[in-house]
């Protein structure tokens, strides 16, 4: 798991922490797999107070770059990428998952509530598993974010779908699951995001949604 690639991207550090104190204290995951964890990869840009996406000349999320059949001059610019690319090819057992957690736009058109990137069309099967237990843990957690499958999976960011990301690094790695998590800045006037419902949201989803979806408010 991996957050901050964006430096200004604070609330998704609290489902960080939340996904992290889970996965020790209570499920069968933390005592079967061993979980790695960079809880804050772009570090410099957090101590200077950096907004950090898109900066010039990219971000950390656009610099898992390796050299290719045209070019063996390409080579990440940031030592915290080059450092990742090299820890993840160093583990020695399969990669099962790997998820990346940001935060989306400032607020509204669907940025208030947590999702997953990605095609909601043609939706990865890994992915639509996760999907369906996150639906399945329904209201385990009503102090936390509400997750809602029928928006679980958003087009977002364009640029990214065909930059080297790490979600897509880990993907060519060969991880089973890769996944980029958008946590929301502000949530909603229900559902506000503070830290300790962005820590408490992994997840639930809303009651309303056992009786089917309805009008997004
Ligand atoms: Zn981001």
């Amino acid at each position: 798991m991996t957050c901050r690639h964006h430096s200004c991207e604070t609330t998704a550090s609290y489902a960080l922490a939340g996904l992290l104190s889970a996965l020790l204290a209570e499920t069968p995951l933390g005592r079967d797999y061993t979980v790695h964890a960079v809880p804050i990869v772009d570090i410099d840009g957090v101590e200077r107070g950096d907004q950090g996406k898109y900066r010039a000349p990219h971000d950390h999320n656009r610099d898992y770059v390796d050299g290719n059949a045209l070019s063996s001059s390409l080579s990440p610019i940031y030592a915290a990428t080059a450092a990742i690319m090299g820890y993840v090819r160093s583990l020695s057992g399969p990669l099962v998952a790997a998820l990346d957690l940001h935060c989306p736009y400032r607020w509204g058109n669907g940025n208030d509530t947590p999702f997953f990137v990605g095609d909601p069309e043609a939706i990865d099967p890994a992915l639509s598993s996760l999907l369906d237990r996150l639906s399945a843990a329904t209201d385990r957690r009503p102090e936390s974010l509400a997750f809602d499958p029928e928006d679980g999976v958003q087009g977002f960011d364009g640029q990214a779908a065909a930059a080297p990301t790490f979600r897509s690094f880990v993907d060519e790695e060969g991880a089973d699951l890769a996944a980029t998590l958008e946590v929301p800045y502000v949530g909603t006037a229900a559902d506000p995001v503070t830290p300790a419902s962005a820590r408490a949201s992994a997840v639930r989803s809303r009651r309303r949604w056992a009786s089917g979806p309805s009008e997004s408010s």
